[in-house]
């Protein structure tokens, strides 16, 4: 079972769906501890990418996951767009002149982009952070890969790692970003970067589970 090139369009379609019920939401977080743009933000962002999917729609793997990074370096300020910008791009790395993804694939593109938000982003596990909900999705993807498990099986794990990360960023005290200038005062809320990440785990789990 592998993840085809459509299937790949198809969930950046869904994730940009996703994004756009669960703006008010993702903004809603981020006025708690940061500056209340973080859903308009990754809205106006993918709303771009969709405007450019068509111009790469028969190109590989590889250069649709670029094309998704640049655009969204060049159409989200803040720190969420060039984060997610980078963690992109080097999805797109990773895959470079693929038109399917094994699991193992996925497994290795997912890690080299949760490397590339660390490399960029310099945040440790626990400093509350979309590296909270990614990294242990990542690691829960490389189990299962490893384990032999099944796509649908594994994406499912991915996402219920990237959840419980998600949700563990409530009580953390943010040590990167806008939200550690509150200090102890961004305990008790949810990390809106977090939120909008944990929903790219989901998106794919929902998307691909019945791809191949
Ligand atoms: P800004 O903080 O510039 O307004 P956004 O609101 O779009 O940008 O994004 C905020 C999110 O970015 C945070 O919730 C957090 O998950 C993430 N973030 C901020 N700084 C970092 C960092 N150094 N490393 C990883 N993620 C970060
Ligand atoms: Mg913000």
């Amino acid at each position: 079972m592998t993840i085809s090139r459509d299937a790949v369009l198809d969930w950046i379609k869904a994730y940009a769906a996703a994004i756009a019920t669960d703006k008010d939401a993702l903004t809603q977080l981020d006025a708690q501890i940061g500056d209340g743009d973080h859903g308009a933000n990754m809205h106006r962002g993918f709303q771009a990418v969709l405007a450019k999917l068509p111009g790469v729609a028969d190109k590989d793997i590889g250069s649709i996951f670029k094309t998704v990074g640049m655009t969204l370096v060049s159409t989200v300020g803040g720190a969420g767009g060039p984060l997610y910008g980078t963690f992109f791009m080097q999805l797109g790395t990773a895959t470079s002149g693929k038109m399917e993804m094994t699991l193992a694939d996925w497994s290795a593109a997912l890690q080299a982009g949760v490397d590339g938000v660390v490399m960029r982003g310099k945040a440790n596990p626990g400093d509350k952070t979309m590296v909270d909900a990614l990294l242990p999705a990542a690691a829960a993807l490389k189990v299962a890969a490893a384990n032999g498990a099944a796509l649908p099986s594994a994406l499912r794990m991915a996402e219920q790692a990237g959840r419980e990360g998600m949700v563990a960023t409530i009580p953390l005290v943010a040590r990167k970003g806008r939200a550690s200038y509150l200090g102890e005062r961004s305990a008790g809320h949810q990390d809106p970067g977090a939120t909008s990440s944990y929903l790219l785990l989901r998106t794919a789990a929902e998307t691909w589970a019945d791809s191949g």
